[in-house]
């Protein structure tokens, strides 16, 4: 049996694990369900608590794991089959087809740029984000190679203009495709790198031990009053981090999505949809919404000092090392906080201004004010794909759909299938720096397996 380690999930907990045990001399397997390695951080502007730039921090370290010789990254690839045997765990994985040879492409970009279909980025779409067909999930993504849309199969966006001519071959058995826009640029650059016959890959691997982090996802509007659906001026704070991120849809113009208009009073509410509205929300704090909300309020008053910025909250979550001083800076800098609980907004037709009607938590008086723009601070839920990653590998879950410590005090990290590890936002809502700490301890109990 191999002394292999296998991490699933490569944020930033998966690749400081997956370091720390290759540093060891061990050799890890680091598999992502996506096309890129990097996680959430790789979509954020700035980090609190320094305000260091985030992909400035994380490219670094994804090209570290990229070129460790201990490290073989797998990219669009899941767990299939666990079978735990007396020294380890054999594991069935599969890739699925990027329809692109990642040994040949070198991430030029004229598949891209050839192709003339446009369609709303998954992430970005409200705030004016598109992707191609064929796309990089972001300029830093490791590995760099682009991933073709399987909708692009067999002439299927040929109506759209991704591909010139008729065919009615089989894409999974022709070679030399004559009509597809994106592999006669690639041919132009002298490469034939983009491959729509591929299919996916399985692969079998014997590991001694599995560390889980998976993560977790920014939680989705729900039928909270403050309507995300109705107003194209509410979004999410991980839309308003993509407005900031000059990676973004914007190039960091914080701008309104209904009129491109320059935002220059903006509301921040705080644990939107946690029992606000009609609908169950989030029973629980996700403990780093008030950090991220200071966050991008200083960052929007470094933008453009003359942005008036409110956060509406009910409680004040500072747990962390700096933290406080943080907050403190965000006032400093002009940001008002106002104890107050938003419970419903409507919208001027003709300015698309947004009224806020709050209760104030002080005097108990019934408000009203008027934004240009409202970011909803939505909290963090359970990876989506949790319930079925845990059946493949036989892990409990909480009732809240994360991943169940053995024992949270004694035997933090360990779940009930010894050999397998949690770190990160597999184990529920953390920042940046706890989910580091974490993966450091992941990858010391995998290696002591
Ligand atoms: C809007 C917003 C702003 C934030 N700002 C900050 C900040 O300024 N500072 C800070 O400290 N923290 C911040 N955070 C929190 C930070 O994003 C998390 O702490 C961090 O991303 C957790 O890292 P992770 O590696 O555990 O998870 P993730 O970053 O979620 O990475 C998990 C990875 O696992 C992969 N994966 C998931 N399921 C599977 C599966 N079944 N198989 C294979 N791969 C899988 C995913 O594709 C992903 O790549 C912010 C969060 C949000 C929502």
């Amino acid at each position: 049996m191999s002394d292999a380690i296998l991490v699933v999930g490569g944020g930033i907990a998966g690749i400081n694990c997956a370091m720390n045990v290759a540093e060891y001399g061990r050799k890890v397997y680091l598999i992502d369900d996506t096309p890129s390695i990097g996680g959430m951080m790789a979509r954020l502007d700035k980090t609190f608590p320094t305000n260091d730039c985030s992909i400035c921090i994380e490219a670094p370290q994804m090209f570290d794991v990229d070129n460790h010789e201990n490290i073989e990254i797998l990219t669009n690839t899941e767990l299939k089959k666990v079978k735990k045997t007396k020294d380890g765990f054999v594991v069935r994985l599969v890739s699925k087809a990027k329809y692109v040879d990642e040994e040949a492409c070198t991430g030029c970009g004229a598949c891209v740029e050839a192709c003339p279909v446009s369609i709303p980025d998954e992430m970005d779409g409200k705030i004016g984000g598109t992707r191609k067909l064929v796309s990089m999930a972001f300029p830093q993504a490791v590995p760099n190679v682009v991933t073709v849309d399987p909708r692009c199969r067999y002439g299927e966006m040929q109506a759209e203009g991704a591909c010139i001519g008729g065919c009615a071959v089989d894409c999974s058995q022709c070679r030399e495709c004559p009509i597809a826009l994106c592999v006669k640029a690639c041919e132009k650059e002298g490469k034939k790198a983009i491959e729509l016959w591929q299919a996916n890959k399985n692969k079998k691997l014997e590991v001694k031990s599995i560390v889980v982090a998976t993560g977790l996802r920014d939680a989705p509007p729900g039928g909270d009053l403050i309507d995300y659906h109705a107003y194209d001026n509410v979004i999410t704070n991980m839309e308003f981090e993509r407005l900031m991120n000059a990676g973004g849809p914007t190039a960091g113009h914080i701008i309104r999505p209904s009129d491109q208009k320059h935002a220059e009073n903006i509301a921040w509410i705080q644990c939107a949809g946690r029992g606000l509205g009609k609908e169950k929300g989030t029973p629980y704090c996700s403990k780093i919404c008030c950090m991220i909300s200071a966050k991008q309020t200083i960052i929007t008053k470094e933008h453009d000092a003359s942005v008036a910025a409110t956060i509406f909250y009910n409680d004040l979550k500072a747990y962390g090392k700096g933290f406080w001083g943080f907050y403190t800076k965000a006032n400093e800098n002009g940001v008002r906080y106002v104890k107050g609980r938003p419970y419903t907004v409507t919208e001027n037709p003709d300015t698309r201004d947004l009224t806020l009607r709050y209760e104030s938590l002080d005097s108990g008086d019934i408000k009203s004010e008027t934004f240009d723009l409202v970011v909803l601070a939505t909290g963090v839920i359970p990876n989506n794909r949790n319930e079925k990653l845990a059946k493949i590998l036989g892990l409990d879950l909480d009732h809240l759909g994360w991943f169940k410590e053995k024992d949270p005090m004694m035997a933090p990290l360990k779940t009930n299938v010894d050999g397998i590890y949690l770190c990160g936002g597999s184990t529920g809502p953390i920042d940046i720096a706890e989910s580091v700490a974490q993966a450091c301890a992941a990858s010391m109990r995998a290696i002591l397996a």
